[in-house]
């Protein structure tokens, strides 16, 4: 909620609306959840109305989008990430506000990243998606890749984002990736991969990140790897080394294979 963000891809959070519930493993260590149960507010719990956020806050982009345009340097915000913005249980009143509001901060890329593509499917469905809102989706097993990704892929988009964290398992991003077999189909034009933060963080193999990072490469898009989280190899320039263990998120750092990865695709 500060107007500089800890989150290494953006430079600004916004979050219009807090608050949301499970979907998919990849919510069962939700560092929005906990944060909200230990500031004792209920939006992540099953049925409770989701909280939105003040019209001084929302104001904020506002700044931000004189800022970069008196820079005449693009800022990217992400978010919500209190939140999931296609979230079934807001309105589409609220999304609608919020639209609106990166419509009228064009300096300003937003990054929108959901794992309930079939929302945004029915919100956008005569609509056009505006150039500066870049949409995504968050995939933690190839299940929920499969699930999610052609639905997203469906709207058409500036840019496609697909958020691998906390990658759970060994993905193949082949089918979604720009190709001669996609026959001029939308695919995703960024990956950001990470693995878990925090207490019960589960581990990523770090020959999981190397896949995507070569299939990104050979399909010519932007690969950024974020972190790797709580465990890391000891080593992490062994490109043979698949084991890792419990160093820390800022012990491990981001290095893969002897360099980092921040690749954007604009
Ligand atoms: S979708 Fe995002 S915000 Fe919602 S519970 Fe899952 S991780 Fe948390």
């Amino acid at each position: 909620m500060a107007e500089r963000t800890k989150i290494e891809w953006v430079d600004h959070t916004f979050n219009p609306w807090i608050g949301c519930t499970r979907v998919s493993d990849a919510c069962d260590n939700c560092y929005a959840a906990a944060m909200s149960r230990r500031r004792g507010w209920a939006e992540f719990e099953p049925g409770a109305p989701r909280h939105r956020t003040s019209a001084t806050y929302w104001r904020q982009p506002l700044v931000w989008n004189r800022k970069a345009e008196a820079r005449r340097t693009r800022a990217k915000v992400f978010g919500p990430s209190l939140a999931d913005p296609f979230d079934a249980e807001i309105s589409d009143a609220w999304r609608h506000d919020y639209i609106d509001l990166i419509k009228r901060t064009p300096w300003l890329d937003y990054i929108l990243l959901t794992k309930r593509p079939q929302v945004a499917v029915k919100f956008f469905c005569g609509r056009r998606v505006p150039d500066n809102l870049w949409l995504g989706v968050t995939a933690e097993t190839q299940k929920m890749l499969a699930l999610r990704a052609p639905t997203i892929l469906d709207i058409k988009a500036k840019v496609h984002v697909l958020s691998a964290e906390p990658l759970l398992e060994q993905l193949d991003l082949a089918p979604w990736l720009p190709g001669p077999e996609r026959n001029n189909r939308q695919s995703f034009t960024w990956v950001i991969a990470g693995g878990e933060s925090g207490p019960k963080a589960r581990a990523s193999k770090p020959q999981w990140f190397r896949i995507l990072r070569d299939q990104c490469a050979a399909a010519g898009i932007a690969f950024f790897f974020k972190q790797w989280g709580e465990h890391a190899p000891d080593d992490e320039r062994r490109s043979d080394d698949n084991a890792v263990r419990k160093l820390g998120r800022k012990t491990a750092g981001a290095c893969l294979d002897g360099r980092h990865h921040r690749d954007t695709p604009l």
